[in-house]
């Protein structure tokens, strides 16, 4: 399925037929270019899996080029975020890094050239007047009173600007094209503005700036770009992009749109990813709570699951949304395939065995990945007092419930049958807070020589042994599939889970795991699968749950509604 999905995107048909006819002669050359304002998220993964797959599938190359005409916004910290991330998920630009801000000189070169040829003028309406005049769906726009100065007189000012003779927002310069055309970019859109910003990498050197619309294509066209793969919203742009190219006579890339990506219960948008990280609803730009690739990252995806996961979901032209239940199937057939298993309990309840010998304890094998016995066993203890989930014990057990009650037997996994034989409870609460056991000698690695059976079976940790940690579980950062749909006055920010953090401060796990490293991924027996967070130390580990076993959203959704 993965494979078929590669293969016949339309993107990939059309890069295919280029190739057959010789359109660019047989060359492939793609780019993913990010503005540097904000950290990648899922949605940009979808475009570097999807530029970077292209090269490397037709024997050409992806350039990373930053896009960062607009001053104000751009941070160096951002662009040292993207190139860790686009590494991360798996995919090398080699020396093609580039940036939109090194084209300076050569756009400003262009802009004079359409001056030249009559294409382009100064125009002296404010922002506002120049919103206004443009008109709308319905009417067309009025020409600007400065839209017939002479060819020497737009040069002349054209220079002004760049020369910084005027004040921020006193002149623009726009394309002359056609203010009655149905397109609104082609009502003589503007292509630079004054603005006294500092930039991140040419700093003062540049009093005007140009604008997106009139850098990106001629930035394809400097690198040379054959196949410029963008999202939908620039469908209606590509007749301005092609008018410059034309009127420019440089080469032409071939633009294609595709459907940007969409996921439930979170957003994928920039701004609202800086919203939240600026006004601390998350810990940064990598909550293991955010779409960000660092976010998830932290949380513990893998590069590979993501990769899959933008292959499952393949490449349309029609937009549509995502379930976030997709991204966490997928995540867990990778995360089924690596993660050793180990026991780890968190909500723990103590367990005194009491024929078990003070004192005495012993090693128990137990697989480290049924599904890849390549993957060993390891040794466990086991002795007189262990931890069980306080789940795993109701003391008037309802219908169905299998697990430890007064009286009952199950399995501690791999180890022995245990026997409830009494309880003791916080004498001012009434809460269970210790249970008396007994163990059956007879039942070592957890299964009887008589042919008795238990239906349950626990995990456990032995109490002299367990590695006190902090596990932090996570969950969807909004309640509802989709957070902008908000009634009129609200804000995406009123439908966060209140609930997407829980931090569990007294778990204990399994002898050795304060000794895995931050990244370190692990599948904690009927939990979940956790990684140990960067926050993480020997004294102090921290675990992150990356995902659970099963997708226990649809219930808890259900059971929110009734
Ligand atoms: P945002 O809307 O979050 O601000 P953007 O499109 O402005 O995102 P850019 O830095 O310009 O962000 O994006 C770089 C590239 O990633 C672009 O080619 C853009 O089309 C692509 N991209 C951004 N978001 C998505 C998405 N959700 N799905 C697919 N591609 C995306
Ligand atoms: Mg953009």
């Amino acid at each position: 399925m993965t494979q078929a999905a590669t293969s016949v995107d339309f993107v990939r048909g059309i890069v295919a037929d280029d190739n057959r006819t010789g359109k660019f002669g047989g060359r492939v050359i793609t780019r993913f270019p990010p503005e540097p304002n904000g950290y990648l998220h899922i949605g940009h993964a979808k475009s570097v899996c999807l530029n970077f797959g292209l090269a490397a599938e037709f024997g050409g190359v992806c350039n990373l080029r930053f896009d960062d005409t607009n001053p104000s916004k751009e941070e160096v910290e951002f662009v040292r975020s993207i190139q860790e991330d686009v590494h991360w998920l798996g995919f090398d630009w080699g020396r093609n890094l580039f940036y939109a801000s090194d084209y300076f000189e050569q756009l400003f070169g262009y802009a004079v050239q359409l001056i030249e040829k009559g294409k382009a003028y100064v125009c002296d309406l404010t922002p506002e007047e120049v919103r206004e005049y443009r008109g709308n769906l319905t009417e067309p726009g009025r020409e600007s009173p400065f839209r017939n100065r002479s060819i020497e007189e737009n040069l002349d000012l054209f220079r002004r600007m760049r020369a910084g003779e005027f004040d921020e927002g006193a002149r623009t310069l726009r394309a002359k094209i056609d203010m009655a055309s149905p397109n609104l970019n082609l009502r003589d859109p503007v292509l630079y503005r004054i603005l006294n910003e500092t930039h991140h990498r040419t700093g003062d050197d540049w009093p005007i700036y140009p604008m997106y619309d009139f850098a990106h294509g001629q930035s394809d066209s400097i690198e040379n770009v054959t196949h410029s793969v963008c999202t939908l919203e620039f469908e209606d742009h590509r007749p301005l992009y092609d008018w410059f190219l034309d009127e420019l006579e440089i080469h032409h890339a071939q633009q294609i749109e595709f459907a940007r990506l969409n996921i439930t219960h979170t957003v994928l948008s920039k701004r609202r990813l800086s919203q939240l990280v600026d006004e601390g609803h998350v810990n940064g730009w990598d909550d293991p709570r955010l779409p960000t690739i660092s976010g998830l990252r932290r949380r513990g995806y893998t590069p590979e699951a993501i990769r899959d996961f933008c292959d499952r979901i393949g490449v349309a032209k029609r937009d549509n949304t995502v379930g976030i239940a997709l991204l966490e199937h997928t995540l867990r057939d990778d995360l089924n395939k690596r993660s050793p298993r180990v026991m780890g309990v968190l909500d723990p309840l103590k367990v005194v065995i009491e024929n078990y010998p003070e004192g005495q304890s012993e090693e128990i094998v137990s697989v480290n990945n049924p599904e890849d016995m390549s993957m060993g066993e390891r040794r466990i203890p086991f002795s007189r007092t262990v931890y069980i989930e306080k789940d795993d014990f109701r003391e008037e057990p309802p219908p169905k419930f299998y697990r430890l009650s007064p009286g009952r037997e199950i399995r501690l996994k791999d180890a022995y049958y245990i026997t409830c034989t009494g309880v003791v409870k916080d004498e001012a609460t009434g809460e269970v807070i210790e249970l008396r056991c007994t163990y059956d000698p007879e039942t070592a690695g957890g299964t009887s020589s008589d042919g008795r059976k238990v239906r349950g079976t626990s995990h456990w940790v032995s109490a002299d042994h367990a590695v006190d940690a902090e596990v932090r579980i996570y969950d969807h950062l909004f309640l509802t599939e989709d957070p902008d749909n908000v009634p009129d006055g609200g804000d995406f920010i009123d439908n966060l889970n209140p609930e997407s953090l829980v931090v569990l401060k007294s778990c204990k796990l399994e002898q050795g795991l304060d000794k895995a490293k931050p990244g370190e991924r692990f599948q904690f027996l009927r939990q979940g699968y956790f990684c140990v967070d960067p926050d993480s130390t020997p004294e102090a580990p921290v675990f992150n749950r990356t995902v659970a076993l099963r997708d226990t959203w649809s219930r808890m959704d259900q059971a929110r509604r009734s």
